[in-house]
């Protein structure tokens, strides 16, 4: 039988706010541990928890991001469930009331058209607090650090519309990027603030049952959900060809091995109306004030882009899709640079030199008027593309000037016609029988000779001063 996979996913993202979600300790999980406490966050019996405006805010931005109706009211609710990350037994989330409900991303699927993903909701919720599993001499020991215990988080619930790896890969990349223009959250799969948790079942191909799920968490990067699905629809469509019944339980992707394995539930109690928070009751003027605060989003960005500076749908799509880049990019245009050819190195050489490295473009300290400045070179002709690409290297590993950096690498083309001519001259005499078969219509000699004279110039003649003297002594 031929079966099709059934996937959703949940996200938990972690808002970027200064404080946590009920206190004002500083939201920064990554401190020396259980410094950033107080008697709300450690959960003490009778510490009162208040909303954090700021949180509320981001989480909002985010929902409309995702394009999701934000609820006229929402409210937490207690997760029960009893765990050493949890002491105080509940986690303050929202489960009867979210604060959004039905948004969607559109990704490119596999068949290359556009396809919408629906999201069923998007809640609130508080982190709870990071085990670290140490030995100490060969006892194994558990520690707890309240850094992120009640650190702000919104649950992204997908509905089930994916139906592939890719569908699923496609669908994060653009919530991300979506979620990261908010500025709300940095989303990061490595460093655990944007995390992933794949609902997978299969069904017979051409219907519409809903069947067993199975839950797969611990992926840490997009590739590793689309590898920990794509192995769970092989294990699956192997456990019904064999006649075995999938099972609801949870499992672990395993990145080293590559493999899914069965874990452990926590026990999941009910969730229950939470007394102490209080309800979160939109206005429409508030409302309006979140939509005004958001920013233009990748997608009317990508037409802007195309329609003002030119661009093909390639060149907008890569120049939209982060929101640095965008804003790099805009600004470098601003110093009065041809917008393609701008496109055109960010994407052929910036963005790879940034991968190689990994950071982002703020990290390098690489400002747009910096590279504005190596880009009129080229646009000048004062450098080719060769020591252009030498000169954008060092650019992003030190402060100095492209001007400094040509200066001292002896980058610059050689421009002097006379010291060209002098080079040509030399060619066109050792050449005699070429210079012939050019002036009896071979054409093909130009190229030829050009060829040679780069080579003598070693690589920084100025191809069109060249070209010019070149076409002079042959005519
Ligand atoms: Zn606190």
């Amino acid at each position: 039988m031929k079966y099709e996979a059934v996937v959703g996913l949940e996200i938990h993202v972690q808002l970027n706010t200064a404080t946590k979600l009920f206190c004002d300790c500083p939201n920064r999980p990554g401190d020396e541990p259980n410094r950033n406490t107080c008697p709300i966050c450690l959960w003490l019996p009778g510490a009162f928890p208040k909303l954090s405006q700021e949180a509320l805010e981001k989480a909002t931005l985010a929902c409309l991001a995702l394009n999701c109706t934000i609820q006229p009211e929402s409210a937490f609710d207690q997760k029960v469930y009893y765990y050493p990350d949890l002491p105080k037994g509940f986690q303050l989330s929202q489960h009867h009331k979210p604060l959004s409900r039905n948004g969607w991303v559109d990704v490119i699927g596999e068949d290359g058209k556009m396809k919408r993903l629906r999201i069923h909701h998007i809640h609130m919720e508080e982190d709870v607090a990071k085990l670290v599993h140490e030995t100490e001499g060969k006892i194994p020991i558990s520690l707890v650090d309240f850094n992120r215990a009640g650190t702000p988080l919104i649950e992204i619930v997908s509905e089930p519309d994916m139906r592939s790896p890719h569908d699923a890969m496609e669908y994060v990349k653009t919530l991300r990027s979506q979620l990261r223009y908010t500025g709300a959250a940095e989303c990061s799969m490595e460093q655990g603030t944007l995390r992933v948790d794949a609902n997978i079942s299969l069904r017979p191909k051409g219907t519409d049952e809903l069947n067993t799920k199975i839950e797969v968490k611990n992926m840490n990067s997009i590739r590793n959900v689309g590898d920990a699905i794509a192995y769970e629809i092989v294990r699956q469509t192997e456990c019904l060809e064999r006649g075995e019944p999938i099972v609801l339980h949870t499992r672990l992707w395993d990145p080293e091995k590559r493999v899914t394995t069965a874990m452990r539930e926590k026990f999941a109690g009910p969730c229950i109306p939470d007394p102490s928070v209080a309800k979160i009751t939109v206005t429409d003027t508030w409302l309006k004030k979140m939509v005004d605060a958001l920013p233009e989003m990748p997608g009317r960005k990508m037409e802007r882009f195309s329609k003002e500076y030119n661009l093909t749908p390639e060149e907008a799509l890569s120049m939209s899709q982060e929101r640095d880049i965008s804003e790099f990019f805009e600004d470098v245009v601003k110093e009065n640079l041809p917008p393609r050819k701008v496109a055109s190195w960010i994407t052929t050489h910036l963005l790879p030199a940034l991968k190689d490295r990994n950071q982002t473009i703020r990290e390098t300290g690489l400002t747009p008027k910096r590279f504005a400045v190596l880009l009129a070179m080229l646009e000048k002709d004062e450098i080719n593309a060769n020591a252009g690409k030498e000169v954008l290297s060092q650019l992003l590993s030190g402060d100095q000037s492209a001007e400094e950096i040509v200066k001292k690498g002896h980058f610059r083309q050689i421009s002097d016609t006379s010291e060209l001519e002098a080079i040509i001259d030399q060619i066109v005499s050792e050449h005699a029988s070429d210079v012939v078969d050019y002036r009896n219509g071979n054409l093909k000699v130009m190229g030829f000779l050009m060829g040679l004279a780069m080579k003598a110039s070693q690589g920084k003649g100025n191809p069109k001063i060249l070209k010019e003297i070149l076409t002079k002594r042959l005519g």
